[in-house]
């Protein structure tokens, strides 16, 4: 399909009650693209009182959602699943065109956001309960699940796709009815993805889409509201605190992915290519926007140089252009002030002492493209040691012993991903262990799988995605108490 027609497919409307509909306001607002700066087309914006009209729908459907059999549930994710898959090249260049990824890393996203609904759809029929006879032989204790009720995910610009199927799979799942608020600079994709699913089988009013450019308004509209039973966050830790504190005022069910500061250690004892095919991937895939992205970059002091030098040839040889060509291997920041903030982290750097191996600064010209960079000798103070960059910046550090280094590693308030490097058994299982975050990659520069439940701990977050623990984040436990049989 070419720009025109793909543009042409996608819904540009709220989506609400299986179809696209105007905003009450009649408002709309622009989106963007990165690569260019030009825009691409305009979408509906949504205000509370649209919100308001999306909780009733998912009010008025949620029961009937609920009662209906997870088999048939399972069969609707399924559908979805395979019409995601089937038009896998639209969604691709759809992501790549508002977000700025290039096109295989937008392919790579369609197979794994596409793989949350196929997964959800078999853990829907795979619920349970448990029962068991009371230990002092009084009664029977029945255990069962049920949907939450009306849920509200909030999505983030980076992953326009699965970070909103990572949601939606396991809510549909569960049997609970959604709203998705997704992030005003991405919102095509969602809204692609919610015609999909209308066109696949699910219920007008179970799924709504709301793209707005007045997220607190919408969002505090639906959280004020006592009918909606939960919020499933994934953005930045300053959003998410917001969030958990208005949450509390009708206790409501949260999940919250929020930021990271992935530390990637390489030791002594590493494989050298492994590791620097680990760091490419860890740091420069999805343009290093990544919440999972390997932020701070410790490399044990014998190996330093080496490792330096190796990513560095490798860094130096990316080519920066617009993702749908095919001779570019990263693509553009996501906005201006995204591109200004990265700008900054480095001059910060610089301005302290650190060394700019390869890049280090914008590059000129239409679209919101950023060399892709390696710095060293990062002195103690700079801003790039403790903050997220979300950029395509590698930071390197060097350590002297094992201890040293994950004292480093662990001196953060984050603890999303960590990735470490050794070919010494012994210290993997250690360094595993030790490391404070809610998902290690040993040797592996890519973690996330939608069987495995991704999430982080300390301020980044509470809960878990995918595997069988995410639709757990869906279910409310009920106690039944039986008469003794
Ligand atoms: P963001 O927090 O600015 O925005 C995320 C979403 O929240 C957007 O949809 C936005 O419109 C909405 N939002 C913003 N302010 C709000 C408010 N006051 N009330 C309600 N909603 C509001 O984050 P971003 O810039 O879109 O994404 C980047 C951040 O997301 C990074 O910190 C990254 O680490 C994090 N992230 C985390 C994960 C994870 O799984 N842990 C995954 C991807 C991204």
């Amino acid at each position: 399909m070419n720009v025109t027609d793909l543009l042409n497919s996608v819904p540009t409307g709220l989506w609400q009650g299986g179809r696209s509909a105007p905003s009450e306001s009649g408002r709309t607002f622009e989106v963007l693209n990165p690569a260019t700066g030009r825009v691409l087309t305009s979408v509906a914006n949504a205000t509370p009182a649209d919100a308001r009209a999306a909780l009733d729908a998912a009010c008025s459907v949620a029961d009937e959602w609920a009662a209906t059999p997870p088999r048939r549930r399972a069969e609707i994710l399924r559908a979805a699943f395979d019409a995601v898959t089937a038009r896998a090249e639209d969604f691709a260049l759809l992501m790549t065109l508002e977000m700025g990824k290039v096109l295989p890393e937008s392919r790579g996203e369609v197979a794994y956001g596409a793989e949350f609904l196929r997964w959800f759809s078999e853990e829907a029929v795979r619920i349970g309960g448990r029962t068991a006879t009371a230990p002092a032989g009084t009664g029977e204790i029945a255990v069962v699940k049920e949907p939450v009720g009306p849920c509200l995910a909030i999505t983030p610009w980076n992953f326009p796709l699965a970070m909103g199927t990572r949601k939606i799979g396991p809510a549909l799942a569960a049997g609970c009815t959604m709203i998705v608020k997704p992030a005003e600079d991405t919102p095509l994709t969602m809204l692609l993805l919610a015609r999909v699913f209308t066109e696949a089988g699910l219920p007008p009013g179970v799924l709504s889409v709301l793209p707005t450019l007045d997220a607190p308004a919408v969002v505090a509209e639906l959280m004020n509201d006592s009918r909606l039973r939960k919020v499933s966050f994934t953005g930045s830790t300053a959003v998410g605190k917001k969030l958990l504190a208005q949450a509390s005022e009708n206790v409501l069910r949260t999940s919250m992915e929020l930021g990271g500061s992935a530390p990637f250690l390489v030791f002594d004892d590493a494989d050298l290519d492994r590791a620097v095919d680990g760091a490419m991937l860890a740091k420069m895939r999805n343009g290093g926007e990544a919440c999972t992205a390997a932020n701070r970059i410790l490399v044990q002091n014998g190996i330093r140089e080496a490792f330096t030098a190796a990513l560095t040839e490798r860094v130096a040889a990316m080519e920066v252009g617009p993702g749908w060509e095919d001779s570019s291997t990263i693509g553009p920041i996501i906005t201006e002030k995204q591109r200004s903030s990265i700008a900054a982290l480095v001059d910060d750097a610089v301005a302290a002492g650190a060394i700019v191996r390869t890049g280090g600064g914008k590059v000129d010209g239409a679209g919101f493209f950023f060399e892709p960079t390696v710095l060293e000798a990062i002195p103690d103070g700079a801003r790039i040691r403790r903050e997220e960059i979300f950029g395509p910046v590698a930071a390197i550090v060097g350590f002297d012993t094992e201890d040293e280094g994950v004292a480093l590693a662990n001196d953060t308030e984050y603890g999303l991903a960590a990735y470490f490097f050794t070919e010494n058994i012994g210290r993997a299982q250690r360094v595993a262990r030790r490391l404070q975050a809610g998902m290690v990659g040993v040797n592996r520069g890519v973690i996330s799988d939608p069987a495995a439940p991704f999430g982080g701990i300390k301020q980044s977050g509470l809960g878990s995605e995918g595997g069988s623990e995410g639709i757990a984040e869906y279910l409310n436990t009920k106690y039944i108490a039986l008469p003794p049989a």
